[in-house]
């Protein structure tokens, strides 16, 4: 999944456990990367027209979901204009208005059709799992630890965090957020059965010939990579897909839009926002789990319901 994964399991089946997660870790990316090139995925974009597994049928009608629950916020539909910036890959450029503004014609919801397992995608249009399947594949690894009988555990696959049940020294996990300038943490969280997700321009970006800085999270509604007033967003929630999806989708709303967010679905999750003038802001259920660092570089704040 382009990233560093690290998996932990203690217990009399966590051998097995392990070894049946990063299968099936592996399974997820050769089915959901856009660029395998015979991924369901991948083929979906080359064909426009493809039957896909039950279980990428179902993240992708997840995805709409999240679009919708998220106001476009987030959007699979996206995958046109990340290519045109290709900001992960060798060659990032920044495309011209024009281009953007034509590519904008193929973002969207309504340009993917679902028929069972069938997916049918306008011409122009492709998908890209890139901001959920990380989130999705921790829910299926904390699935395979609850069927193994794991009491402990846990996972990091690129910023995606899940704790199972508590340290082998019965005390909650202790979840740090990074630090997203410097290589630092900015704040630790005391957690146990949980998702932590974060999002951030600070974690893969391109500099252009002008000098501007310009990161991997794209707004739907612009075209543009976004320049927020948010650092960070960590989403702590029980389902990993959603705080994935929500992760990504508040870094493109921007500090107001992700506290208005929260406070219309304060019940389904927590999180932790890292501004660019430099305020850390949590919700108020992780009032006695935050710890801030020796010699915090933040102003941290619990934000009103
Ligand atoms: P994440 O690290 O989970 O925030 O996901 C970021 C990745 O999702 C990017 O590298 C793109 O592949 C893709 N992406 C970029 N912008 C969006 C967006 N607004 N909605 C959904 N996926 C996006
Ligand atoms: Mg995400």
């Amino acid at each position: 999944m382009d990233t560093y994964m690290s998996l932990t399991a203690y217990g009399k089946n966590a051998q097995t456990a392990l070894t049946d997660a990063s299968r099936k870790i592996n399974e997820l990316e050769r089915m959901l990367s856009t660029t395998i090139p015979d991924s369901e995925v991948a083929k979906l974009n080359e064909t426009l027209h493809f039957r896909v597994s039950d279980e990428t049928a179902a993240l992708l009608r997840t995805s709409l979901q999240y679009t919708q629950s998220t106001d476009g916020a987030f959007d699979m539909t996206i995958a046109p204009i990340v290519n045109a910036w290709g900001i992960t890959t060798d060659a990032p450029r920044v495309p011209d208005e024009n281009e953007i503004a034509f590519l904008l014609n193929y973002v969207g919801s309504t340009h993917v059709h679902l028929d069972g397992n069938t997916v049918t995608l306008d011409a122009g249009s492709a998908v890209d799992l890139g901001g959920i399947a990380k989130g999705y594949a921790s829910d299926c690894v904390a699935k395979i630890f609850a069927s193994s009988g794991i009491a402990s555990g846990c996972i990091s696959l690129g910023g995606n965090v899940y704790v199972c049940g508590n340290k082998p020294d019965g005390k909650a996990w202790s979840v740090a957020i990074q630090d997203p300038q410097s290589n630092n943490y900015a704040a630790t969280v005391a957690l146990s059965d949980a998702f932590a997700v974060t999002s951030g321009g600070y974690q893969r970006y391109f500099t252009a010939e002008n000098g501007t800085v310009y990161q991997h999270i794209i707004d739907p509604k612009t075209g543009y990579p976004v320049q927020s007033d948010l650092m960070s967003v960590t989403i702590i929630a029980d389902n990993g897909t959603m705080a994935d999806a929500y992760s990504t989708a508040l870094y493109v709303m921007g500090e107001k839009g992700a506290v208005d967010f929260w406070r219309a679905n304060a019940d389904s999750f927590d999180m932790v926002l890292i501004t660019a003038d430099g305020r850390l802001l949590y919700t108020p259920n992780l009032q006695n789990k935050i710890s801030e660092p020796e010699g915090a570089s933040y102003d941290f704040q619990v934000i009103d319901r």
